[in-house]
């Protein structure tokens, strides 16, 4: 992709479908290029899994599969996101309304920091929901993994801490269709106001190449150095 930024970005936001390998390839960049992860689906299962306040009041949402309400998110934004904010920071899974850009904004302006690239993971719903019938998550730490593209070394056991894998509740088939038909009904019209309103910070990769070229292509649309082919 020749179209890269110059000077790599120190905040970014990560957008895909869920089962694009956005998460995935939002821990390698914070692994290989120091940009510290934000990621609300994780805080959101964090709070959860603490049973604390709002951990009550979003698990209901979590597990039917539906986006959390946007009030929920500016009070998990309140408790997780403080000054000073750091210095390379990726959010993934934030925006995911058009009634959050302007809490990101806001985030922004009181933090002072400013999003440098927006980064799109472009992947069909037919390829994704493919990928996400393959992912186990830790009841017990949250790890991640996926039975194809990031196995544990035991089969259906965490690395970490030996508990069974499973799958996530919103990883359910009954739901799976449904968190697409959502992304399509909220993420369009995120996607489009950042491609047309910071078209010239706003980046699409295909998302659909083996996980190293979309992993390369993501890393050149941002300046970084891409690793070796
Ligand atoms: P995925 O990207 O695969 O959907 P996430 O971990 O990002 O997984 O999100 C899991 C769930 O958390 C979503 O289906 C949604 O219910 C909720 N969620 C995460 N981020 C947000 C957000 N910014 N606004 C509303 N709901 C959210």
């Amino acid at each position: 992709m020749s179209n890269r930024l110059t000077v790599p970005p120190s905040h970014v936001v990560i957008f895909g479908r869920p089962g694009s390998g956005k998460s995935t390839l939002a821990e390698r960049l914070g692994a290989e290029h120091g940009y510290v992860l934000f990621r609300t689906g994780e805080l959101l299962r964090a709070a959860v899994r603490r049973d604390d306040f709002l951990g009550r009041r979003v698990e209901i949402h979590l597990a039917s599969g539906n986006l959390v309400p946007d009030q929920l998110i500016f009070e998990l934004m309140e408790q997780s996101l403080k000054a000073p904010a750091a210095e390379k920071l990726l959010f993934d899974g934030f925006p995911r309304t058009m009634g959050q850009v302007p809490l990101l904004e806001d985030f922004e302006r009181r933090l002072g920091f400013s999003i440098g690239c927006y980064l799109d993971i472009a992947v069909s719903p037919v390829a994704a929901i493919a990928r996400m019938t393959g992912r186990r998550v830790c009841p017990t730490c949250g790890a991640t993994y996926h039975i194809v593209g990031k196995p544990p070394k035991v089969a259906e056991t965490c690395d970490l801490d030996g508990s069974t894998l499973v799958n996530r509740t919103d990883d359910k088939p009954e739901v799976v269709a449904l968190r697409q038909q959502i992304f399509d009904e909220y993420a369009t019209p995120i996607l489009d106001h950042y491609r047309a309103g910071a078209s010239e910070i706003f980046r699409a990769v295909d998302g659909e190449q083996p996980f190293e070229a979309v992993y390369a292509d993501a890393c050149r649309a941002l300046g970084l150095e891409a690793p070796a082919a």
